[in-house]
């Protein structure tokens, strides 16, 4: 047996599933997951020496690639002077200036730890902020574990079927309305009936929880007006796009202001680290300044801030974000390429540095397009392509990352590998 597979045998005893987060476990494609040794730029190998090119990147913060050496070495700097204080730290002022210069809309920001955290405070702030409980989400987006954000969510809860998580109480689910993503009429609709008792709307902006969804611009148009007609709270949830999509994230291509941002994934450069933040009358209202609670042992960790502060100096170079887009359109444009040369179902769009691939003729709108893309056809995508050293996403509902280290030299690589996935598929008994 391999080292591997021998590893997830034993994972299982002690760890659920094996795995600390579960579409980590292959469940949706099959298979044994990989364990991860090491990573280097485009690459990881894992514990039986094997290389890949890794498309997955920790699942978005790794846009400088593994390792980049500005990053470790400001982490290794900030170690040695001690990994935690529970007090304020000047690095931590630098990297809340630097994301409110960043991102417009930003005037005041709080860091945390995770994603969840992000999402799951700027809602409590926003039900402070107006006094009103009810939550508008939409089907297929992913805003994290907590209770009421898991209804209808996207990403592991699409792998493993469940659209909702058991354990949240029916109480709280009530609360939270869940729309068709793109739907201007429903949400026209939702907002006219009970747009006074709307606390905040939370949306992936472009959406990368249902493998990657774009909004269209009078989607984009409708949720800012009618949030800002009817007093609810816009939150965008840009913990995946954030420096992801673009320097300003998602709401600088959307040319919008919403009221409240969730950042995380890029922000930490790999770190558990993550930000809320938006408008000062809002988050003048969290503790210790206002009513709303929020508080976290390792908030600002030191070793954290100094991941995330290199990596944002690092994408603030000038043509980061064009280069990068336009080796993510190239991988698509190649692997779209190949497909057709087979005669495949088969369409891909990329977004900065991220992408989406789908065995559906067609690049699709919503959370019911994606659910009707050829399943089959992706997991064994997936598996030919691992086994040729590519490593995706396992699972057909989730976006793809490129990083500043792909380079032609792996992007011809993939093609070649995808050449032949292709033609595995194309030759398998109907
Ligand atoms: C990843 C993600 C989260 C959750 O972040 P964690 O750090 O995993 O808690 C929330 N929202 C979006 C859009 C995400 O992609």
């Amino acid at each position: 047996m391999s080292h591997n597979n021998a590893l997830f045998a034993r994972a299982r005893h002690h760890i659920p599933g094996g795995v600390n987060s579960p579409v980590r476990a292959f469940g949706s494609v099959g298979g044994t997951p990989r364990f991860f040794a090491r990573g280097e730029g485009a690459h990881v190998w894992d514990v039986d020496g094997r290389r890949y090119i890794d498309y997955v990147g920790s699942w978005g913060p790794l846009i400088l690639g593994h390792a980049h050496p500005a990053v470790l070495e400001a982490v290794m700097r900030a170690a040695r002077d001690g990994l935690s204080f529970g007090a304020p730290t000047a690095a931590e002022v630098d990297l809340a200036d630097l994301l409110c210069e960043r991102v417009p809309s930003m005037q005041q920001v709080r860091l945390v730890s995770s994603g969840t955290e992000a999402t799951m405070s700027a809602i409590r702030l926003a039900r402070g902020f107006t006094g009103r409980d009810k939550l508008v989400k939409f089907e297929g987006c992913y805003h994290g574990h907590a209770d009421s954000l898991l209804v209808k969510a996207g990403s592991g809860l699409l792998t493993f079927g469940n659209p909702s998580s058991a354990g949240v109480p029916a109480a709280v689910a009530a609360d939270t309305i869940v729309l068709p993503y793109n739907d201007v009429a429903a949400l026209e609709a939702v907002f006219s009936e009970q747009g006074d008792r709307i606390a905040a709307l939370i949306v992936e902006p472009i959406a990368g929880n249902m493998n990657l969804i774009q909004p269209s611009p009078a989607f984009v148009t409708a949720m800012r007006a009618l949030t800002e007609a009817h007093g609810a709270v816009l939150i965008y949830d840009e913990v995946m796009t954030g420096f992801r999509v673009g320097p300003q994230c998602a709401q600088g291509l959307h040319g919008i202001k919403p009221d409240l941002t969730c950042l995380g994934k890029v922000v930490g450069g790999g770190m558990p680290l993550a930000a809320f933040g938006g408008r000062a009358d809002i988050m003048a209202r969290l503790a210790p300044l206002g009513p709303v609670y929020q508080a976290g042992t390792l908030s600002g960790n030191p070793v954290a801030v100094a991941a995330g502060l290199a990596t944002l100096q690092e994408i603030d170079r000038p043509g980061f974000f064009e280069a990068l887009g336009q080796r993510t359109t190239e991988l698509v444009e190649g692997l779209s390429k190949e497909a057709a040369n087979q005669g495949l179902a088969f369409s891909a769009q990329a977004v900065g540095g991220m992408f989406g691939i789908y065995f559906s003729a067609t690049v699709p709108q919503g959370f019911a397009d994606v659910m009707a893309s050829d399943r089959d056809n992706f997991n064994l995508f997936f598996h030919a392509m691992l086994e040729q050293g590519v490593y995706l996403a396992p699972s057909a509902f989730e976006a793809g990352f490129v990083s500043a280290c792909h380079g032609t030299e792996e992007l011809e690589m993939t093609f070649v590998a995808a050449k032949r996935a292709f033609d595995q598929i194309r030759r398998k008994p109907q």
